[in-house]
């Protein structure tokens, strides 16, 4: 099947009836930082001192993916104490209800998401996809997230959705302290004046899009972590972890993270300056 000519409508419906074509091995990326998404959406899962916490958890439809994920790295689904929302797209939460059945785990999301979960579920898109679930936290964007030899800062970066929360992290590699950051969400798809007049929404989210690009784009950031596998422009991101030796050093890029977001940067820029 090619997919390269369908439009993202088309191939997300593709996906919801043959799931596993977006089946990917999971790997390790660093020490206690383990990519468990498919090869559209990425879960990542951290072990820390204070359990095992998943960030995201991609489609429903794929749940049985991260699932079988999990447990080929060794881990145990049930453990899973934490999960952490980068933003409540329907890719991004929609296998959330079943997690917290099978484990009991908090969910955090920004507050400023949490309309899309009462008053506009259309906003998740294919929210029918989406059973509901219980946010038990939001972030605090003053205080780290503790779990003991991991804090877990949030930054709230509106624009892809209202609530888009970026995570960034330090975490203890071979004898190294290396900083990790995930963008909380970077398509702009959402964001063409036809996108959102159509939901309803404010053009002024391209604006704070690009506000919150800025606020981020120069943090220092040792390996990023892509909402999206395909988001990385310096390199191949599922590839690397298909081929690294354990050492991850495919994934120490000090440029990459502010490549990504230029990248982006340019991109809602031309969308503005061409009014489209
Ligand atoms: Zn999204």
């Amino acid at each position: 099947m090619d997919l390269s000519k369908m439009s993202i409508e088309e191939k997300t419906q593709y996906w919801f009836n043959n799931p596993w074509t977006l089946a990917h091995h999971p790997f390790k990326v660093i020490d206690n930082v383990y990519f468990v998404g498919t090869n559209w959406v990425s879960v990542f899962l951290l072990n820390t001192e204070e359990g095992l916490v998943l960030i995201d958890c991609a489609m429903q439809e794929t749940l049985y993916l991260l699932i079988d994920s999990i447990r080929a790295l060794g881990f145990n689904p049930h453990d899973i104490k934490k999960l952490l929302l980068t933003h409540g797209h329907f890719d991004h939460c929609g296998a959330a209800r079943a997690i917290q059945e099978m484990s009991g785990c908090e969910i955090w999301i920004g507050e400023a998401e949490e309309f899309f979960f009462t008053e506009r579920r259309d906003l998740i898109v294919y929210e029918d996809r989406v059973p509901e679930f219980e946010i038990t936290n939001f972030y605090d964007y003053d205080a780290k997230i503790d779990l003991g030899d991991i804090h877990i800062q949030p930054v709230h970066c509106p624009g892809h959705t209202p609530g888009t929360t970026s995570l960034f992290f330090d975490v203890k590699h071979m004898g190294k302290t290396l900083t990790c950051g995930i963008h909380g969400g970077l398509g702009v798809g959402v964001l063409t004046k036809k996108q959102l007049e159509k939901s309803g929404q404010p053009l002024s989210r391209r604006e704070e899009y690009l506000e919150s690009i800025v606020k981020v784009m120069d943090k220092k950031v040792d390996v990023v972590l892509p909402s999206h596998p395909s988001h990385c422009v310096d390199h191949d991101f599922l590839k690397i972890g298909d081929e690294d030796d354990g050492t991850g050093k495919g994934f120490i890029n000090r440029e990459a993270w502010h490549n990504m977001l230029i990248s982006k940067k340019l991109e809602i820029e031309q969308m503005i300056q061409d009014d489209i």
